[in-house]
This record gives structure tokens, C-alpha cells and sequence, in this order.
């Protein structure tokens, strides 16, 4: 991609392989909460934004079955059908909705490149919200068995486990949460945590205590999925007395945290030690016209509704910047850091 030269209008034009060039004011890039309402926004402001979604809608929100705390819902709402609505939303106001994976991005130059297996688009701005994913144990085992016994998604692989025993692994609200919900299913739910005392909240705390089919398993660290063709247990140990154990279940949920999803924008955009990407209080990224939003640069709080509300301001600020500046094909905006607002970076 690197080294290309576009003159003025870019519609029309191909890159060396054949594709077409397809120029757009603001493309989003990730379909979860946060790419979704920056569309909806974009939109609304009369930018047509392309919103490029990746291979399925709604991100992790899809893969949460009820959501209790999105405001507006007072009885819940499946993530996926809040989703959908979003994209019915976007697509009303005139957003552009396309599945395709971006493969790579170029911010050195200006407009920014963005790649899809199937396009070459050039954005004027672009709002990155491509989210996070689960992280993941590390242990033998863990890998062999994906699909097979160990699952990240709860509400994808939970009713696979009807009257069966499962282990979830974590402390935080993740793991309650979907502990809580495998209980529709297990006959018994295992949580290992390695400390004695949970990150959860209190109210899904006292529900997981509450739930007669949870068990907790306090102190423990899983070293090994156990297995044939399928799951059968997990080997662990407690690291107050050492003492190993095997951990008979027929499924393995792994909530441990989550890492963003931001190696395409490695080396191009400032990120956290995590990989997080670094913005401000208004979404800008270190690169002008490049805005963030959601799960991928927010490690404090991933919470739909933060993503939805970060998603809107980098929309917000993307227009601005748009408006702001007559720019030219080519042209590299001067960072605005440079001339001001360095005070308001926000270091995560
Ligand atoms: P989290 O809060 O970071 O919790 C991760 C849990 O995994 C912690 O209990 C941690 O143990 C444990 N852990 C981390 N690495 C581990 C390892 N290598 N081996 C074993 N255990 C390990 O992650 P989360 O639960 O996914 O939540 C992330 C954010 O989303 C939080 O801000 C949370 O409040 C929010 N969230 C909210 C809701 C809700 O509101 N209903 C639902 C889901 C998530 P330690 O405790 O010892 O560190």
C-alpha cells in the first residue's frame, strides 16, 4: 500500500493489483457498540460513513445474552438484538454497513488507506472501534481444546452443556456474570479463582453466592485442560498450600480479562503497554483524523454504554475535524498536539 501516489478525485482510480480506490469521508472500522454509534453519528452529520463491520455484528455485546444495565431497556435486552437495532439506526440515517475485514492500514499518509480483502478504501477520517478479545489461559490444553470443551462465550456455547458440569475461571464480572447464566444450563458451575476474595461487584457477587448450583474453588490456578477428544477436567493447584487437584467438568469458560484488538495499528498509533490505544478526552489517537472508541481503547471499564457514548464523540469530533480544515489529497494534517490541547492527553 505504502508509496502510492493518488492525484485529486480518487473515485475511478485502481491500485497496481486491479482493485478500486473508493474514497469516503469517514470510515468506521469494528460493528460493536462503539463503531455502531460513531456510524449512527457520522451519519446524522451528513458524512455517509462506511462502517466496516468485520465478520459478524455487534462484537462482544453480541456474545452477552441479557444486558441488564443498558439504559432505556428496563426489562434487559440481548446484546445481538441491541445491536441490531444500532445497525437498523445507523442504516436509517444512511450509514454504509459492509462485512468485510480490514487486512491493513496505512496513517502515514493522507487520506488514511484502509484494506479489505475485497477493497481499497481511502478515508478522509477514520474512527477505529475494532473492541477487544478474550484473553487467554496459556495452559496445556487450552488451545488443542477450543470448540472441543474450552469456550470464551457463554451465550454461544452454553446450552451445550445441559446438565452437564463446567468450570469457569476468573473472579471479575465477567465471570460471575456468565457463570450465573451457564447455571440455565449446568447442573453444577465451578468457578476457580486464584484469590480468596472476588474483583465482581457486589450484586453479582451476592447472586453467584446465592446460586445453589455454584461451587467456588478459592486459591487455584489451572495448569492443564485435561482431555481426550473432549474436555474432562482441569488440573490445578492452590497457591497458599501447593496442594494439586484435578477438576472434574465437561466445559471450561475462560473470563480472565480481555486484550484490545489493535495490531493493525501497531507501530502507527500510540498504544499502552497493553496495546490499548492511547487517545484523549476526545477520542483523537496521536495520528489527527484518527479517532478511537470503545473496548479498544478503554482498559477500565468495557461497558456497552461507554463504548456507545465514546463511539458518539469520536463521530462528533470527527466532523469537526473534517469541517475544520480544507484539506487537500495528499496533505498531512499538522497534529494538532503540536499547536494544542497536549495538556488534555489523556494517558491510560
Ligand atoms: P477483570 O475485571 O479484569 O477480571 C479478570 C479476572 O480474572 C480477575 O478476577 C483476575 O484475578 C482473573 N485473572 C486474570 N488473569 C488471570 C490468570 N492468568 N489466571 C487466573 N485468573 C486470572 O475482567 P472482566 O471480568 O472481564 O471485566 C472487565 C471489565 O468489564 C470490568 O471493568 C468489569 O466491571 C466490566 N464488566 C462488567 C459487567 C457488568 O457490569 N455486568 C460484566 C462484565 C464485565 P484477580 O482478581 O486476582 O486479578
Amino acid at each position: 500500500m505504502g508509496g502510492m501516489s493518488l492525484s485529486l478525485n480518487l473515485s475511478g482510480l485502481r491500485t497496481e493489483d486491479g482493485t478500486e480506490v473508493l474514497e469516503r469521508e469517514i470510515v468506521v472500522i469494528g460493528g460493536g457498540p462503539a463503531g455502531l454509534t460513531a456510524a449512527l453519528y457520522a451519519a446524522r452529520g451528513q458524512s455517509r460513513p462506511l462502517l466496516l463491520i468485520g465478520q459478524s455484528l455487534g462484537g462482544q455485546a453480541a456474545t452477552t445474552s441479557e444486558m441488564e444495565n443498558y439504559p432505556g431497556f428496563p426489562e434487559g435486552i440481548g446484546g445481538m438484538a441491541l445491536a441490531e437495532q444500532m445497525a437498523r439506526q445507523a442504516t436509517r440515517f444512511g450509514a454504509e454497513l459492509a462485512y468485510e475485514e480490514v487486512q491493513e492500514v496505512n496513517l502515514r499518509g493522507y487520506p488514511f488507506q484502509i484494506k479489505t480483502y475485497g477493497a481499497d478504501y481511502r478515508a478522509k477520517a477514520l474512527i477505529i472501534a475494532t473492541g477487544a478479545r478474550a484473553r487467554q489461559l496459556g495452559v496445556p490444553g487450552e488451545k488443542k481444546f477450543i470448540g472441543h470443551g474450552v469456550s470464551f462465550c457463554a451465550t454461544c456455547d452454553g446450552y451445550f452443556y445441559k446438565d452437564k458440569t463446567v468450570v469457569v475461571v476468573g473472579g471479575g464480572d465477567s465471570a460471575l456474570d456468565e457463570a450465573i447464566y451457564l447455571t440455565r444450563f449446568a447442573k453444577q458451575v465451578i468457578i476457580i479463582h486464584r484469590r480468596s476474595e472476588l474483583r465482581a461487584g457486589a450484586i453479582l457477587q451476592q447472586r453467584a453466592f446465592a446460586n445453589p448450583k455454584i461451587r467456588f474453588v478459592w486459591d487455584t490456578v489451572v495448569d492443564e485442560v485435561l482431555g481426550d477428544d473432549l474436555v474432562t477436567g482441569v488440573r490445578a493447584h492452590n497457591v497458599q498450600t501447593g496442594e494439586e487437584q484435578v477438576v472434574n467438568a465437561d466445559g471450561v469458560f475462560v473470563y480472565i480479562g480481555f486484550l484490545p484488538n489493535s495490531s493493525l495499528f501497531k507501530g502507527q498509533l500510540e498504544l499502552t503497554s497493553d496495546g490499548f490505544i492511547i487517545t484523549d478526552k476526545r477520542q483523537r489517537t496521536s495520528v489527527p483524523g484518527v479517532f478511537a472508541a470503545g473496548d479498544v481503547q478503554d482498559p477500565d471499564f468495557r461497558q456497552t454504554v461507554i463504548a456507545a457514548g465514546a463511539g458518539a464523540a469520536a463521530a462528533i469530533e470527527a466532523e469537526r475535524f473534517l469541517a475544520e480544515r480544507a484539506y487537500e489529497v495528499g496533505e498531512q494534517p499538522v497534529a494538532e498536539a503540536e499547536t494544542e490541547g497536549e495538556e488534555e492527553k489523556q494517558q491510560v
